[in-house]
């Protein structure tokens, strides 16, 4: 298949042409901390791969916060390459944070993203950026061979999290965390990462109403330096995967999830005090130290305290709205003499 094929399906080329100086059409975004020895194989690599789609593109490294040589060999690349850009974050930010940087820059219409460790296969971008073509706005590459390649300590923790993810998000991806990933440029503008949300990326994009799909790539082992996650990272994408379900299904109604909470605790609260009430005005028995009125004030108390979160998240909510671009959530303006 030859560069035209890919880039004619569907796209839209706004001043994307390969001959026009200066306009990008594929960026490639790849955060980079610590992976001294991958770098000039990757570009080399990534080089190759790129050429033959006859695209103009750039590589968008971000050294995040390297203690190696890495940033030496960035800045080698930089200074004798016009198609590589470089950010330098201040100090180790996390890969989340390198992305968004990144993606600030990229001035691509598709936006690729990789690993800088090899574990990706260059020639895999085709691929991605075919399927992106077929009408998707995200193709994530999922790892088919990585039971093979990657230490079990990895892949089990990775499928648990990801059945977990398939079931909570109701998202069909086998792999939603792997770092290969073909974007269209609307979606990165529109997704903000924090903590470690890369993972999820594809939640976050889905419920912005982007149409998201995967598709198999390859994987390879790593071949040089070291994991930058070990077990830990269990747990804490757990706590990632409330943090995203949280923003996706309640970011702009956080009244309806506390206020639900609230009103059914308050609810059973109200309850039992009625029934206390009513015995304490019917009977003889005394209320005083039963500690069913505990909880009866307890769940009032806290249902109360639900409600009024739910306000205030409410209220952050509508402050923040009055700033957004109210276009955000729109996927095309049709207008009576437009051609499409
Ligand atoms: N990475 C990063 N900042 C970090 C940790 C990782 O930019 O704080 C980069 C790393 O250099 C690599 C990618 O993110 O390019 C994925 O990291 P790694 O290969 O360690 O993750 P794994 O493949 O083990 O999930
Ligand atoms: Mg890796």
């Amino acid at each position: 298949m030859d560069s035209a094929v890919i880039r004619t399906r569907g796209w839209r080329l706004s001043g994307t042409d390969t001959n026009q100086p200066g306009s990008v059409f594929l960026s490639v975004v790849i955060p980079v901390y610590n992976e001294e020895q991958s770098l000039q194989l990757l570009f080399e690599r990534l080089t190759e791969s790129l050429a033959p789609l006859g695209l103009a593109y750039e590589i968008v490294f971000v050294d995040d916060g390297s203690s190696d040589s890495s940033l030496q060999i960035l800045r080698q690349l930089v200074a004798e390459h016009a198609t590589v850009v470089l950010l330098e974050q201040r100090r180790n930010f996390g890969k989340s944070a390198a992305l968004n940087a990144g993606f600030s820059l990229a001035r691509g219409d598709a936006i690729i993203t990789m690993d800088a460790d090899l574990q990706d296969d260059p020639e895999g971008i085709r691929t991605l950026l075919e399927r992106l073509g077929e009408g998707y706005d995200l193709v994530t590459g999922w790892r088919v061979n990585r039971w093979k390649n990657d230490p079990l300590t990895k892949t089990i923790p990775s499928r648990i999290a990801n059945s977990t993810t398939r079931i909570m998000s109701g998202i069909p991806l086998h792999d939603m965390n792997s770092g290969f990933k073909c974007y269209r440029a609307e979606v990165v503008r529109n997704i903000h990462l924090h903590s470690d949300l890369h993972r999820y990326i594809p939640v976050l994009a889905h419920y912005r109403g982007f149409k998201v799909t995967e598709v198999p790539i390859e994987h390879f082992p790593r071949q040089y330096g070291q994991s930058k996650y070990g077990a830990g990272r269990f747990l804490r994408s757990m706590f990632d995967l409330i943090t995203v379900l949280f923003l996706s299904r309640f970011r702009y109604r956080p009244l309806h999830l506390f206020g639900l909470a609230g009103a059914i605790s308050a609810g059973v609260g109200l309850i039992i005090s009625f029934y206390l009430s009513l015995v304490w005005l019917f009977t003889d028995d005394p209320i005083g130290d039963r500690p069913l009125l505990l909880l009866g004030v307890l769940l009032i108390i806290v249902g109360v305290q639900f409600v009024s979160i739910g306000l205030i998240a409410d209220l952050v909510v509508s402050i923040e709205r009055h700033y957004e671009d109210p276009q955000s959530t729109v996927r095309k303006i049709y207008r009576h003499d437009s051609d499409d």
